[in-house]
């Protein structure tokens, strides 16, 4: 931390900051400039900077290392590889984990895992408890809804990924899910990343609409705190001034989060957008910047969908969006598998 004091700072003010910080365990060096004296704080605990900006004198605060550390960068310089099966995100094969918004009947979820893996993709989506904005609108099957995925994955030789609400839920996911999703309504629900982050379980965690990439690198830090290292960290888009769209997808947190972080990086186009036809280009966009993995909404019959139909691509616009990103990824020196036709795979 650098605290910079006002030009007119007293030496008295200046011995005043001085003995704070080394009553919060910090190691001062003092620089004397012609205007400004400048104090370099080092060690000591996590304080709120704000209470040392109060002091009479103090002109500035300024943080230099980040408040969180095991999700940083500097933690594992290397990259995190997530394993699961024969699964690797966060290595070169860039993931595709398709599938609908909401699991609606075991039909509809079967039709889909297979279009999913006969175009390339690794991971089967589906919500099964869904964090609906009102309370009218359909709220998934629950259990139903995960045994479904869990059939239809093993059906296809694919993972699931499933937005898990509450920890008393963990049982329950426990049982049939590979990646634990926290939705970006849960990011900041610390009870619940405490709870998932005591698990062995690898968790998908959303960037909140409204939360910076500190913050989400924060939320990362508790679900690490509890033991799990195995998180991954998915933009789907924020909100901003611009209404045209559901959400802003910021491509720049892609670079960021894999230059501040060693954690995978997830990209959700279809919630940033919310409607089918930008989610392609987002989607190419998001591989060319480095994602390691995409999360997109994909339905058989996207018209009659009980939840983001207008957002779900439909299986046509899929297996092209397949064939483009194999070479997108191709030029930035990734990899994207192609698809298991749906006879090898019965
Ligand atoms: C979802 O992936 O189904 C979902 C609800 O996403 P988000 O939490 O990003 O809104
Ligand atoms: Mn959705």
């Amino acid at each position: 931390m650098i605290i910079v004091m006002e030009e007119n700072a007293t030496d008295e003010q200046i011995s005043l900051v001085i003995d704070r910080l080394v009553r919060l365990g910090f190691d001062i060096h003092r620089s004397t400039g012609v205007r400004h004296t400048v104090l370099g704080a080092v060690g000591g605990r996590i304080i709120d900077t704000r209470d040392i900006e109060l002091i009479d004198g103090v002109k500035e605060v300024l943080r230099i290392s980040a408040p969180y550390k095991l999700a940083s960068r500097a933690f594992k310089p290397d990259g995190t590889r997530i394993k699961i099966r024969d699964v690797t995100i966060g290595g070169p094969e860039v993931i595709m984990m398709a599938g609908p918004c909401t699991v609606e009947s075991r039909d509809q979820v079967m039709a889909i895992a297979e279009l999913a893996s006969a175009n390339g993709a690794k991971v089967l989506r589906g919500g099964a408890f869904k964090p609906r904005t009102s309370p009218y609108s359909f709220q998934g099957l629950g259990e139903e809804g995960l045994k479904y995925l869990r059939q239809a994955a093993d059906r296809h030789d694919l993972l699931v990924v499933s937005e898990i609400m509450e920890p008393s839920q963990i049982p329950l996911f426990i049982r049939y899910v590979d990646i634990l999703q926290v939705g970006a309504r849960n990011m900041q629900n610390f009870n619940l990343l405490r709870e998932v982050g005591r698990l062995n379980k690898p968790v998908l965690l959303k960037r909140g609409p409204a939360a910076t990439i500190e913050e989400t690198l924060l939320a990362a830090e508790y679900i690490m705190s509890g033991g799990s290292h195995e998180v991954m960290i998915c933009e789907r888009g924020i909100r901003t001034f611009e209404p045209y769209l559901r959400n802003t997808f910021d491509i720049s947190a892609i670079p960021v989060l894999k230059k501040l972080s060693h954690l995978p990086v997830v990209a959700d186009p279809s919630h940033a957008t919310g409607r089918r036809d930008k989610v392609a280009p987002i989607a190419q966009a998001a591989v060319a910047a480095g994602a390691d993995a995409l999360l997109i909404e994909v339905h058989n019959d996207p018209d009659n969908a009980l939840c983001d139909g207008a957002q779900s691509l439909l299986p046509d616009q899929f297996e092209r969006l397949m064939t483009k990103l194999r070479l997108i990824a191709e030029a930035v020196d990734r990899t994207m598998a192609s698809g298991v036709p749906a006879t090898v795979m019965g």
